[in-house]
């Protein structure tokens, strides 16, 4: 078979993985004159999802050849696929020569299992093992790691990789159990308590040499099994927690031919993906609890109408409206509307004058969505509104209106 049908094919078989981006990463460039590739700039080269979803870097497996049968998955060993395998110098070549042209900004590394984890996990290091110390490639790495390969193996993907990410795969353990016979959630556990101890080792010793800096991380598959929002969240702050993850990716789960009766035939909406990202940001950078987040739903799923935070500052009038002068950074994160740097911004600009209504508008903030929820000299709450009237005039604001094309000159 030709490099170029297997690219067809092996790129193709990688497009599920939703955990790639490159975020995260120490900054290591060529300038200088040594070495090839830079961790930094734009992504270049993007594979699409069926669904539409953009999804950068050369993405790519070493082989979609694999003995394992998850029934989620196209490549499992039951599918009628069509296979391929690169061999580690093609993976070499292949990236050395997008790069060179400027197609690409890393490389994204999966594979199947080809004999074994250990045997699959070692052609995958030996890959970033080649790009590192033969051709000095500066550039991203992200190696997926499989879950049962010998720690050996794991410590010497983080020594090469910038992430290395071993996937979760689904939020309970008796659906992995269910859909995916031969892997074991105390296994992939383990892995991610390997990586984590490599991680806290390098970071606790500056001269030591780096491992995996651009973190572990992991992907979720979302609708797949009847795990509702709370379970996936809850399981998110408890990997965030216990293995000090760098992101959770939500894959929303897309039907593959020939499936399973046990999945499901329909696709799980994006949207819900989607309020999961926003329902991660909460936990990660606004000071929200995963129990807040879905505290109240009697069927455990987030709103798909709202955003999580609107949703949470509707169920919680009695904190508003607060002082935007006074009122302490965590408060003002909880504000629907604000962001972090727009409250970086606020907190910078009080130091010098009394914040108004017009500063608000300066600083470019959607003012319909923050004005309910805070109180300044000039400016009542809109508390006489009525809760519906309130949360029916935002939930228009924040996604009634029916999409267009936009105007370029209005
Ligand atoms: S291990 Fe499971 S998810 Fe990974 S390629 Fe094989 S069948 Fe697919």
């Amino acid at each position: 078979m030709d490099l170029k049908r297997k690219l067809e094919i092996l790129a193709d078989a990688a497009k599920y993985d939703a955990s790639c981006a490159s975020s995260g990463s120490a900054k290591r460039n060529s300038l200088g004159g040594r070495g090839m590739g830079s961790t930094e700039g734009m992504g270049i080269c993007h594979s699409y999802a069926p669904d539409g979803r953009c999804i950068s870097l050369l993405k790519i497996l070493l082989t979609n050849f694999c003995i394992y049968d998850c029934l989620y998955c196209v490549n499992r060993v039951s599918s009628n696929t069509p296979r391929a395998r690169f061999t580690v110098e093609e993976v070499v070549r292949l990236t050395l020569d997008f790069y060179a042209r400027n197609y690409i900004e890393g490389l994204f590394l999966s594979s199947g299992i080809i004999r074994d984890a250990d045997y699959t996990m070692e052609q995958l290091v030996l890959v970033a093992k080649t790009l590192r110390v033969v051709h000095d490639f500066r550039g991203y790495i992200h190696l997926k790691a499989i879950a049962d390969a010998s720690t050996d193996q794991l410590a010497q993907a983080g020594k090469y990789a910038d992430r290395v990410s071993v996937n979760l795969e689904l939020p309970q353990e008796t659906s992995l159990k269910a859909l995916a016979p031969e892997k074991d959630a105390l296994t992939i556990k383990q892995s991610m308590a390997t990586l984590r101890a490599h991680i806290d080792e390098t970071r606790a010793e500056p001269k030591a040499p780096k491992f995996a800096p651009g973190g572990q991380s992991t992907q979720v598959i979302v609708g797949a099994d009847d795990s509702t929002d709370r379970t996936i969240i809850e399981k998110s702050a408890t990997l965030y927690g216990s293995y000090r993850l760098r992101r959770v990716y939500y894959s929303a789960f897309s039907p593959i031919p020939d499936s399973s009766k046990h999945l499901p035939l329909k696709s799980a909406p994006l949207i819900r993906e989607h309020r999961l990202y926003q329902a991660d940001w909460l936990m990660r950078f606004y000071g929200f609890a995963s129990h807040e987040i879905i505290e109240s739903s009697a069927d455990g799923m987030l709103d798909l109408d709202v955003d999580p935070k609107l949703a949470w500052a509707l169920r919680h009038r009695e904190f508003f409206p607060i002082d935007i002068n006074r009122a302490t950074r965590e408060e003002l994160l909880r504000v629907p509307g604000l962001g972090t740097r727009s409250v970086s911004r606020i907190v910078a600009a009080r130091r010098n004058r009394r914040i108004r209504e017009e500063d608000l508008r300066r600083l470019r903030l959607p003012i319909k969505r923050v004005l309910p929820f805070v109180k300044f000299a000039g400016h009542q709450s809109h508390r006489a509104l009525d809760a519906d009237a309130l949360a029916a005039s935002l939930k228009a604001d924040a996604g009634g209106s029916k999409p267009g094309q936009l105007a370029l000159f209005s």
